[in-house]
């Protein structure tokens, strides 16, 4: 009976439509379903931790996830286009080895692409992106994560670039004598900087313009943020980072950062790009706060680990502290998904709708991530949930792709510009 009066109501609705709309063609008028909005678009993930995988666990990206997000099977599921391997070199564990370390997970990350030409596209530029699309292939790029990679060389960041590395964040969660990180800035006992980048700092972060390199804000202090944008003349992007006004991280961005960001770049510019990060402890105030109250537990169990290893007369590495870590980390609840788009959301309204993307920072963050996100298979789901809360097909496009593909454009424009500029200049002499 309902169902009668429901459909009786549906026609008349329907024919009403049509009595008063004009006939449109049928494919204009047909709603793209979140799926096909999906497939359609270009996604791209700007960063991910799987060369650790590479060399450390001979992972190859054929292989099921045992326990990871990333995989050639999740990469078609989720139509992943491109995404940025992230290599990092972890501080401690490779001191005095750090472009050893670096290049090894350069060369991980290549050698993956090279034994799948079928599948992988390693690439290097805005274009090659869209060339792999059209030959329907992942297109694999690098970023450095952390400039102690380059040893305070700059003959190092040039050659990291020649090896094909398109953006280097200014730091990890350590400072490095010529940039700040907010992972321990308030670490009276390490050295800083005076005003967020030493001279030294300067001339990376404009080498990095002249080579090409996008400049990566993720990770660095407030005071190091701000300085970039001053030094840069491209505009920077923020690899993996969310917005602190919804989880209080010090590693997230305050909204007066998310709107510096959105206008970096010299005067012209499009602005930069915030890609925002999927980990639990970055994206809900209860997963981090139940983190923290955790953290004794941790420490012990930690300690535990490492005597344990030591007793047996054994070198305990990264990977075994993580299991450990990630067993404590799995009792506490994950979030939901909501959590992660209410960040999208946030970002997309204070910075404005050209200044969003996604960076999950999958293989690095030991699983911990919001419900329904197990790997970047579930991609599609991010697009469903923001179509839900109103997101058109174009705003999708933006965030899942086309907002990175500007500024990567850009960062190529104004390389070629000043490179352009240097040798009229060196001409003239
Ligand atoms: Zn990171």
């Amino acid at each position: 009976m309902k169902t009668h009066f429901l459909t009786a109501i549906a026609l008349l609705s329907a024919s009403m439509t049509l009595a008063q709309t004009p006939a449109k063609p049928a494919q204009k008028t047909a709603k793209l379903t979140p799926e096909q909005v999906h497939r359609n678009a270009l996604v791209i993930d700007t960063h991910e931790d799987t060369p650790q995988r590479f060399v450390d666990e001979h992972f190859d990206l054929s292989d099921p996830l045992n326990g990871g997000q990333l995989n050639l099977d999740a990469i078609h599921k989720g139509n992943l286009d491109a995404s940025f391997m992230s290599i990092w070199v972890e501080p401690e564990l490779y001191k005095g080895h750090y472009a050893r370390r670096t290049l090894e997970l350069i060369d991980g990350s290549r050698q993956q692409a090279a034994k799948h030409p079928d599948q992988i596209l390693f690439s290097t530029s805005a274009e090659d992106i869209e060339k792999a699309r059209r030959e329907h292939k992942y297109a694999m790029l690098m970023g450095i994560e952390g400039g102690h990679s380059i040893e305070d060389s700059l003959g190092l960041l040039r050659m990291y670039y020649d090896l094909g590395v398109r953006y280097m964040t200014l730091t990890w969660s350590n400072s490095n004598g010529w940039a700040d990180s907010s992972g321990d800035d308030t670490d009276t006992t390490i050295p800083h900087t005076q005003n967020g980048l030493s001279d030294f700092g300067r001339s990376v972060v404009l080498e990095m313009n002249r080579l090409g390199m996008i400049v990566d804000i993720s990770h660095v202090s407030d005071k190091t943020f701000y300085r970039t944008l001053q030094v840069s003349r491209a505009p920077v992007i923020a690899s993996h980072s969310a917005a602190r006004a919804l989880c209080d991280a010090p590693r997230n961005m305050t909204d007066d950062m998310l709107r510096a960001a959105a206008s970096s770049g010299d005067p012209g510019s499009g602005g930069g790009v915030v890609m925002v990060n999927f980990y639990s402890g970055f994206i809900s105030q209860a997963y981090r706060n139940a983190q923290q109250a955790q953290r004794g537990e941790v420490k012990v169990a930690e300690q535990a680990l490492k005597d344990k290893f030591k007793a047996e007369g054994k070198e305990v590495t990264y990977s075994d502290i993580e299991k450990v870590d990630r067993a404590l980390a799995d009792r506490i609840p994950r979030p939901p998904l909501s959590d992660l788009i209410d960040h999208i959301d946030h970002i997309a309204k204070v910075a404005g709708i050209d200044h969003v993307g996604l960076g999950s920072d999958f293989d690095g963050v030991s699983g911990q991530l919001p419900q329904g996100i197990d790997s970047a298979a579930d991609l599609p789901k991010i697009t469903a949930e923001l179509m839900k809360r109103g997101y058109s097909a174009a705003d999708c496009d933006k965030i899942l792709g086309g907002n990175f593909m500007r500024v990567f454009k850009e960062v190529e424009q104004v390389a070629k510009q000043l490179q352009a500029e240097s040798h009229a200049s060196a001409d003239r002499k």
